[in-house]
C-alpha cells in the first residue's frame, strides 16, 4: 500500500484533521467502548464532532449482533447514536447478498451468531445453520452419507461460540459440491479481545476451518473489504477523501481506511500499542496516531 513506507506521525492538531473531512468512521471496539465499557471521554468527543457538523458513522468487524441490537447497546454506554449510523459486519453479509441481488429462492448456510441470522431476515433471504446447528458428536457408521440443502447458494461465516465439527462439514459440502455456491466471511480477524485477561480466537478462525477444508478463499465483507467503504461512500453520497477512518487495529480499520483512499488515524487505546506500530515489521502506517478519541478535545494548533 502506498502509505506504508511514511512513519504514522503523532496527531498534534486535532483541529486540521477534523477540518480537513466531513466524515468520522469509527470502529467500535478499542476505540468508541473495550468490550462492555465505555472508553473514557468518548461521549463528549462525539458530541463535539456533531456540533461541528461532521457525520459519524460507526463500523464494527463483530458480527455477533445486528444493528438494532448495537443501537441498543450504545444506548445503554449512553450514547445517542441512531441505528441508521451502525454498520457491523453481520449487516455488511446480508448487504452484499442484496447488492448482488442474490435470489430469495436460494437458500444461505450461516455459520455465526444471531446478528447475522437476523440481518438475513430482514433482507428477506432464507437461511439455515446458525448458533443452535449440529453440536452432537456425527457417528460414523460404514456408507454414512450426510444430507445438505442443494439450494444452499451461498455459506456465510462469522464469529460463532457453537462452532462444531457438524457445521465444518455442512459448509463443507456446500461449497464442494456446488462449484458455484458463494462463500462469503463477515471479518478474519485472527484474534479478539473478549475480555481484557487475555486474547480470544477471532472469527478467521471460524473462516480458516472452511478455507481449509474447501481449499477457496472467502470473498469478505467486513474491514479491510471495500465493499462496505463503497456502500458507505453510496449511501451517503460522500466522497472518501472527505472520510477518516479511526481505528485500533492495523490490518483491518487502517487497511481498510487506506484501501478506500481516506485519511486514518489510529487510537492506542484498544489493541495495537505504540511499539507495535512502530515495529520495523509492521509495513501498514496509518496517517496520525494518537492514545484515544478524546484527544480531539485538547490537541489544539499551538
Ligand atoms: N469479532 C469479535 C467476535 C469481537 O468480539 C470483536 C471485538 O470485540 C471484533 C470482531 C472486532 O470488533 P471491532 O471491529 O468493533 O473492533
Ligand atoms: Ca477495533
Amino acid at each position: 500500500c502506498a502509505a506504508a513506507s511514511v512513519p504514522a506521525q503523532p496527531l498534534e492538531n486535532a483541529d486540521a484533521l477534523i477540518d480537513s473531512v466531513e466524515t468520522f468512521i469509527f470502529d467500535c471496539d478499542g476505540v468508541i467502548w473495550k468490550g462492555d465499557s465505555l472508553i473514557e471521554g468518548v461521549p463528549e468527543t462525539l458530541e463535539l464532532l456533531r456540533s461541528k457538523g461532521k457525520r459519524l458513522v460507526f463500523v464494527t468487524n463483530n458480527s455477533t449482533k445486528s444493528r438494532k441490537q448495537y443501537g441498543k447497546k450504545f444506548e445503554t454506554l449512553g450514547l445517542s447514536v441512531n441505528e441508521e449510523e451502525i454498520f457491523a459486519s453481520s449487516f455488511a453479509a446480508a448487504a452484499y447478498l442484496q447488492s448482488i441481488d442474490f435470489p430469495k429462492d436460494k437458500k444461505i448456510y450461516v455459520i455465526g451468531e444471531e446478528g447475522i441470522l437476523i440481518e438475513l431476515g430482514l433482507a428477506g433471504f432464507s437461511y439455515l445453520g446458525g448458533p443452535e446447528d449440529g453440536g452432537k458428536k456425527i457417528e460414523l457408521k460404514p456408507g454414512f452419507l450426510m444430507e445438505h440443502d442443494k439450494d444452499v447458494g451461498a455459506v456465510v461465516v462469522g464469529f460463532d461460540r457453537y462452532f462444531n465439527y457438524y457445521k465444518v462439514q455442512y459448509g463443507t459440502l456446500c461449497v464442494r459440491e456446488n462449484p458455484g455456491c458463494l462463500f462469503l466471511a463477515t471479518n478474519r480477524d485472527a484474534v479478539t479481545h473478549l475480555t481484557d485477561a487475555q486474547e480470544w480466537a477471532g472469527g478467521g478462525s471460524m473462516v480458516g476451518a472452511l478455507v481449509g477444508s474447501t481449499q477457496r478463499e472467502p470473498l469478505t465483507v467486513g474491514k479491510p473489504s471495500t465493499f462496505m467503504m463503497d456502500y458507505l461512500a453510496n449511501k451517503f453520497g460522500i466522497s472518501k477523501s472527505q472520510i477518516c477512518m479511526v481505528g485500533d487495529r492495523l490490518d483491518t480499520d487502517i487497511l481498510f481506511g487506506q484501501n478506500g483512499g481516506c485519511k486514518t488515524l489510529l487510537v492506542l487505546s484498544g489493541v495495537t500499542s505504540l511499539s507495535m506500530l512502530q515495529n520495523p515489521n509492521n509495513s501498514i502506517q496509518p496517517d496520525f496516531y494518537t492514545n484515544k478519541i478524546s484527544d480531539f478535545l485538547t490537541l489544539k494548533a499551538a
